[in-house]
């Protein structure tokens, strides 16, 4: 793998970490959390130790897609680190479970909330942990990637062809970080009725990505009701239901990161 360009030594809270998974998308509103999450569900479902972090302070998602008993982040006493909180087994921290509401700040304050807490998280032993990076292509993203030896990102994207302009924007923004992009996610891709298979955005641009970037792994993610519906229950689809058609498709991207 290519070298991580993390400056500086590795913080405490990231060294009992065996792989960083970027998930990220570079709009909102494509899915990025929903796959984040799912991922790391089914991760945790295959027998690894996982944690999310929702790296996102401005649209924290997190707190409404899973339900952990405990809604906020508690600060050991001693240590100063951040304890995560936990759901079934996965640990957690997002700016939502910080008890305040959706932040107004500027650049360069994010970048050092975000710093502050992935690193001085108490994170433990995890084969996982998997980033819901905020959209786009900015400093946070930079940030992120100087603080944390970033192993691998997934991309989220929608079939739309500005949606692959985006996303080619993103693949750059890995590649110069020199972060591998290990696989596409086109989300919303087709749903199924009366027994016929529709694609009301079209179809192509996830293998456009795929051809044109050489990233080797292409995943289709249909429109699920029950997609939408388990990120307002609190429970992730792939807990649900850990037989069905959306769970098979997450573990096959699991075996890829
Ligand atoms: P992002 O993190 O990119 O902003 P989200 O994961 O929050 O996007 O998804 C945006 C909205 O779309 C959410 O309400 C989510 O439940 C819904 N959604 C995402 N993917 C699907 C899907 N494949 N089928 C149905 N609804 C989806």
């Amino acid at each position: 793998p290519a070298q991580p360009v993390y400056a500086g030594d590795l913080p405490e809270g990231l060294k009992k970490i065996s792989n960083i998974i970027a998930v990220s998308s570079c709009k909102g509103g494509v899915g990025k959390s929903t796959v984040a999450v799912n991922l790391a569900y089914t991760l945790a479902g295959m027998g690894a130790r996982v944690g999310i972090f929702d790296a996102d302070v401005f649209g924290p998602s997190l707190p409404n897609m899973v339900s952990p008993v405990n809604r906020l982040l508690v600060v050991n006493p001693e240590s100063k680190s951040i304890l995560p909180t936990e759901y079934l087994g996965v640990k957690l921290v997002s700016f939502g479970f910080a008890g305040q509401g959706r932040a107004i700040m500027r650049g360069p304050m994010v970048s050092g909330v975000i710093n502050q807490l992935l690193t001085t998280t108490d994170w433990g032993e995890l084969d996982y942990l998997v980033i819901d990076m905020p959209p786009g292509t900015g400093d946070i993203h930079l940030t992120l990637c100087q603080v944390a030896p970033l192993t691998a990102a997934v991309i989220v994207t929608t079939p739309q062809k500005l949606a692959f302009i985006d996303v080619a924007k993103g693949v750059r923004m890995f590649s110069k970080l020199k972060v591998p992009c290990v696989a596409v996610v086109e989300n919303m891709c087709y749903f199924d009725a009366d027994e016929k298979r529709y694609y009301p955005f079209g179809k192509g641009s996830g293998t456009q990505v795929v051809q044109q970037f050489g990233i080797p792994n292409l995943f289709d993610l249909p429109i699920r009701t029950t997609l939408s519906s388990s990120g307002d229950t609190g429970i992730p689809e792939v807990v649900s239901d850990p037989q069905g058609d959306v769970a098979k498709i997450f573990q096959n991207l699991g075996v890829c990161v």
